[in-house]
C-alpha cells in the first residue's frame, strides 16, 4: 500500500516523500480515505502510531481543494499540551508545505501577543489547548463560527488532566454542523459518552493496542535501593555506553535532583517539567533531539506526546503507578521499526506497581542481575504499599 492509493493530492504526497515517508501506517491507511469522505472518526490510537498525519493529512487535502477564497477558522484541533500542541502544528508545516494552507498554534505559559497577531493575520487550522483557546475566544481574537472540522486529540488525556470542563465549554460553542475526529489512547466509560454526545454514525478505526507495541521493545528490570538509583544510572550511561536516553522520574522534584547527581558527573542533561517556563522547555527538547545533551530527564505530564524520531533509550527511574503509563513511556521507543531499549528501576518502594505493570502487558520483565548496585533488605508487595501509605509531609495520619 504506496500513499497514492489513498487518494492523496501530488502536493501532498511530494512533502510526505520530502518528510521520507515511504508507506502509510496501520491508522492512516484506514483513516485518511474515511476522513476524505467526510466521515466523522472515532480513532483508538496513542501516539507513535502515526496518528497526526492521519487527520493532518485529509484536512490539509479538503482545505487544499476547496476553489474558493477560505475566510475564517475552518478547523480547530484541540489537544492537551503545549508540546503536542507544537507538534501537531510543526506537522501541518511539513505536510502542507506544497499548498497554500495557513496554520498556527496557540497555548498557555507564553505572552499571547505572537499568537493574536497571527490570528489576526488569518488561518485555515488552528491548533489549541484547552486554556488559551477559551482565553482568546473570551477577548474575541477567536472566532469559530465557520469551523468546519473539529479534531479532539487525546481526549483521556484531557479527562486525566482536568481540562474536560474546558473541552465541554468549546463544544457548546462551535457549531453543531461540522466533521468531528475524536482520538483517544483509551476509551474511559466518561470518554465513550463524550464521544457518543460528540459524533455523527462515526466510522471506528482502532490500532495496536498496548501489550502489542510493548512486544518490539527490548525491556530490561533491575532492583535496586531507592538510595543508589543515581549511582546505577550513571553506571549504566557511562560504562554501557547508552547513548541519548529519556529518563522518566516520578516528581518534578526528583527530575531536578537526577540532573544535578549527573551533571555532577559531567552527563549533558536537562529536565523539562511543569515548573519549568515554555522557554525552557523547548530549548532542553530542541538541545535534547539535536544531541547537545545526552539525557533528558522528564515527568510524564511534561513528556506526554513528545516526539523524538528515533529515541533509542527509556528508562523508568520511578516506576509509574498508572500501568498504561509504562505502556506510554516505553512506546517513546522502537518506533518506525527502529529497536528501542527500555530500563526499568524496580526498588523498596515499587514492587506493588511492578507487579500491575506486568499484569496488565501479559509478561514478566527479564531482570538484570548482574550489576553493581544490586538489592539488599526486603524486597515485597506489602513494603511497596506501606510506602505508599506514608502520610505527606504536614498531612496527619488518621487513625
Ligand atoms: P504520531 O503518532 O503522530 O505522534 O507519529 C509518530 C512518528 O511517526 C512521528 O515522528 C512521525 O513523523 C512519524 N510518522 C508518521 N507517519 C509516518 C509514516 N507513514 N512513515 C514514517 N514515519 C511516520
Amino acid at each position: 500500500m504506496a500513499f497514492k492509493n489513498l487518494g492523496i493530492i501530488d502536493p501532498i504526497l511530494k512533502a510526505l516523500a520530502n518528510e521520507g515517508y515511504t508507506t502509510p501506517t496501520p491508522i492512516q491507511q484506514q483513516a485518511i480515505p474515511l476522513v476524505l469522505q467526510g466521515r466523522d472518526l472515532l480513532g483508538c490510537a496513542q501516539t507513535g502510531t502515526g496518528k497526526t498525519a492521519a487527520f493532518a493529512i485529509p484536512i490539509i487535502q479538503h482545505l487544499a481543494e476547496k476553489k474558493q477564497i477560505r475566510s475564517g477558522i475552518k478547523t480547530l484541533i484541540l489537544t492537551p499540551t503545549r508540546e503536542l500542541a507544537i507538534q501537531i502544528d510543526e506537522s501541518f508545516a511539513a505536510y502542507g508545505k506544497f499548498t497554500n494552507i495557513k496554520h498556527t498554534v496557540i497555548f498557555g505559559g507564553v505572552s499571547q501577543l505572537h499568537q493574536v497577531n497571527a490570528l489576526k493575520r488569518g488561518v485555515d487550522v488552528l491548533v489549541a489547548t484547552p486554556g488559551r483557546l477559551l482565553d482568546l475566544i473570551n477577548q474575541r481574537f477567536v472566532d469559530l463560527r465557520q469551523l468546519e472540522i473539529f479534531v479532539l486529540d487525546e481526549a483521556d488525556r484531557m479527562l486525566d488532566m482536568g481540562f474536560i470542563h474546558d473541552v465541554k465549554k468549546l463544544i457548546a460553542i462551535i457549531p453543531a454542523k461540522r466533521q468531528t475526529l475524536f482520538f483517544s489512547a483509551t476509551m474511559p466509560p466518561e470518554i465513550q459518552k463524550l464521544a457518543d454526545s460528540l459524533l455523527t454514525k462515526p466510522a471506528f478505526v482502532e490500532v495496536t493496542p498496548p501489550s502489542s507495541t510493548v512486544d518490539k521493545i527490548d525491556q530490561h528490570l533491575y532492583y535496586v535501593n531507592k538510595g543508589n538509583k543515581p549511582e546505577l544510572l550513571l553506571h549504566l550511561l557511562q560504562k554501557k555506553k547508552i547513548g541519548s536516553a529519556l529518563v522518566f522520574t516520578k516528581t518534578k522534584h526528583g527530575a531536578d535532583k537526577v540532573v544535578k547527581q549527573l551533571q555532577k558527573e559531567h552527563v549533558k542533561t536537562a529536565a523539562i517539567h511543569g515548573n519549568k517556563s515554555q522557554n525552557a522547555r523547548q530549548n532542553a527538547l530542541s538541545d535534547f533531539k539535536n544531541g547537545k545533551i545526552q539525557v533528558l530527564i522528564a515527568t510524564d505530564i511534561a513528556a506526554r506526546g513528545i516526539d523524538i524520531d528515533e529515541l533509542a533509550n527509556v528508562f523508568n527511574y520511578d516506576l509509574p503507578n498508572i500501568p498504561e503509563t509504562y505502556v506510554h513511556r516505553i512506546g517513546r521507543t522502537g518506533r518506525a521499526g527502529n529497536s528501542g531499549i527500555a530500563i526499568s528501576f524496580c526498588d523498596e518502594e515499587t514492587v506493588k506497581e511492578l507487579k500491575d505493570i506486568e499484569k496488565l502487558i501479559g509478561k514478566k520483565i527479564p531482570v538484570v542481575e548482574d550489576h553493581p548496585y544490586p538489592f539488599k533488605g526486603t524486597l515485597s508487595e506489602k513494603a511497596g504499599e506501606l510506602a505508599r501509605k506514608k502520610p505527606k509531609q504536614g498531612q496527619r495520619r488518621r487513625y
